[in-house]
């Protein structure tokens, strides 16, 4: 059913339920003006200079640049020559209209959204036309009002109204079959009707009538039809969100439609945004955030550039951190361990301490008797050492110990401990060795220490050493590391006796060989 064909029947319906408003007294005149054929240029002039307001708006559009690139035009009159009676008289019935349907006082529907949608689809289909080479000084108008059949049935319907554009909210059901469901008739129908009531021609209120149902549309509109909607969409870009996928579908679209250059297309699309900024400043809406999308664009890049290199920055620091820490770290276990050294070690020696070596008796012996090994202890004393130190100096005897400590760690195992047990008497506790091994290397031992030459003071120094050995084997499990000490000093000291530089071999808590 096309406009035509039920312009009647509809018109019926909406008069029933509908009141439309007239439009206030200056616009009455214009649109006397234009219906007048026998109306003069300056009759128009006079209308429109008579509102100071409205002339500084018609003269501002006029100047924009948005029709033509001229400026100069300083006056109604003149404007009128320039750009022509028809485009004036739209500019001037855009200004007046709108500004009179701008009751924001309810917060139930939002006129500044309205209307900034509106005036930025009437800006994109100026656009669209001159793009398209197109010739419509209606097309501004139309799109501005295409939707006005909205407004009309919110101010008309209230509440029940506001509850319908809830429910496309909600579902998406498209609103002109939801406002057929509840009225009868859409927003299309309603806004068409009310336009030609105003006294607005024919290629201004059909194309409104089928701005949703363009394959309806009368065959000369189609192309107008097109345009209102590619240019709602083009609005939709700056009044709603996902601007990135819309610009995509719309370019595809503009592209196939209008055979136009991608290029073109998003210049297009910002041209949106640059003009309708200028243009709804002059119709005093507030343009909100809306700037070109390329420059959308742009910002959003940038922001994502400030976003990676802070996140490049973070990870930088946090591997620059965890390098620092597992440095630290090391350093730490480092120092921790040289600490442990320097508590475990014997200053002059480098040997491990007294302290060190009960310790490491303690487990060594607890060890073998619970995997029933063995552990032997040796313990050696330097013979007259007191000698050494009146003869040669202090300094030379403590060459002497440092020759001995080197000697002894090049022969024993890297399991043995070997320790200074206070002075000049060592102890070395030598794990899972028997007697008869430790007999064997506290010979050796004794033999290394023997071939030692220390010198000091051009003086060739050589001492010898005698040394107890005591072994615990698997069996004795009962025996403890002080009978073990005590055995082992008591070796020692019976190799002092039995002449010194030789090696006593006792059994655990034995006095006897
Ligand atoms: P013996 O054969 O009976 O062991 O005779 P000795 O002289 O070695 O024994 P004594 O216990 O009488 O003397 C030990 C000497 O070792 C006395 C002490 O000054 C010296 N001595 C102990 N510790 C050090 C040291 O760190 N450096 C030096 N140079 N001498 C030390
Ligand atoms: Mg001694
Ligand atoms: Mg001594």
């Amino acid at each position: 059913m096309s406009y035509r064909q039920s312009n009647d029947e509809i018109q019926k319906l909406i008069e029933k339920q509908i009141e439309l408003p007239s439009p206030p007294v200056i616009a009455v005149q214009i649109l006397k003006n234009v219906q007048d054929e026998n109306a003069s240029l300056q009759d128009l002039a006079k209308i429109i200079s008579a509102d100071p307001a409205l002339t500084s708006k018609v003269l501002r559009v006029a100047n924009s640049g948005f029709y033509a690139p001229r400026s100069g035009v300083t006056s109604v009159e003149r404007a009128l020559t320039v750009l022509g009676t028809n485009l004036i008289k739209n500019i001037a019935l855009s200004f007046v209209i709108t500004n009179d349907l701008r009751n924001n006082r309810d917060e139930s529907f939002d006129f500044d959204y309205f209307w900034r949608r509106a005036v930025t689809s009437a800006v994109a289909a100026e656009l669209l036309t001159t793009t398209l080479r197109q010739k419509n000084e209606d097309i501004f108008v139309t799109a501005l009002f295409h939707d006005i059949g909205v407004l009309i049935m919110y101010l008309s319907q209230g509440d029940c109204y506001t509850l319908l554009l809830k429910e496309r909210k909600a579902t998406g059901t498209q609103l002109f079959s939801l406002e057929r469901q509840a009225y009868g008739f859409d927003h299309q129908q309603l806004g068409a009707t009310l336009v030609e009531s105003w006294g607005l021609p024919e290629q201004i209120y059909l194309p409104i009538g089928y701005h949703h149902s363009n394959a309806d549309a009368p065959e000369e509109y189609r192309s107008t039809t097109e345009i209102l909607r590619i240019a709602d969409q083009l609005s939709s870009i700056y009044c709603e969100a996902s601007a990135a996928e819309k610009v995509r579908l719309l370019q595809n679209e503009m592209v196939e439609m209008f055979e136009l250059a991608p290029e073109q297309t998003l210049e297009l699309v910002d041209q949106v945004a640059t003009k309708s900024i200028e243009i709804l400043d002059m119709f005093e809406i507030d343009p909100g955030d809306m700037k070109p999308y390329s420059q959308m664009l742009l910002e959003a890049n940038e922001e994502l550039g400030r976003l990676n290199l802070s996140y490049e920055q973070v990870v930088m620091e946090l591997k620059e951190s965890n390098e620092k820490s597992e440095l630290l770290t090391k350093e730490l276990l480092d120092a921790n361990s040289r600490l442990k050294e320097l508590v475990f070690r014997d200053g002059l020696t480098g040997l491990y301490n007294h302290r060190y070596f009960q310790e490491v008796l303690s487990k060594e012996l607890s060890r073998a008797q619970r995997y029933h090994s063995c552990v032997s202890l040796i313990m050696f004393d330097i013979d007259f050492f007191k000698k050494v130190n009146d003869s040669y100096g202090h300094p030379a005897g403590d060459l002497v110990l440092m020759n001995i400590a080197r000697v002894v760690e090049n022969i024993i195992r890297p399991s043995d401990i070997a320790a200074r047990y206070g002075g000049e008497e060592f102890t070395l506790i030598l794990p899972q060795t028997d007697e008869q091994g430790m007999k064997v290397f506290a010979e050796r031992l004794r033999r290394s220490i023997e071939g030692i030459v220390t010198s000091a003071g051009g003086q060739q120094i050589k001492v010898t050493v005698s040394s107890g050995g005591v072994t615990c084997s698997p069996e004795q499990t009962q025996v403890t590391k002080a009978t073990l000490i005590d055995t082992a000093d008591r070796a020692l000291y019976m190799s002092k006796h039995n002449g010194r530089n030789r090696v006593t071999i006792l059994k655990p808590g034995h006095d006897k060989e």
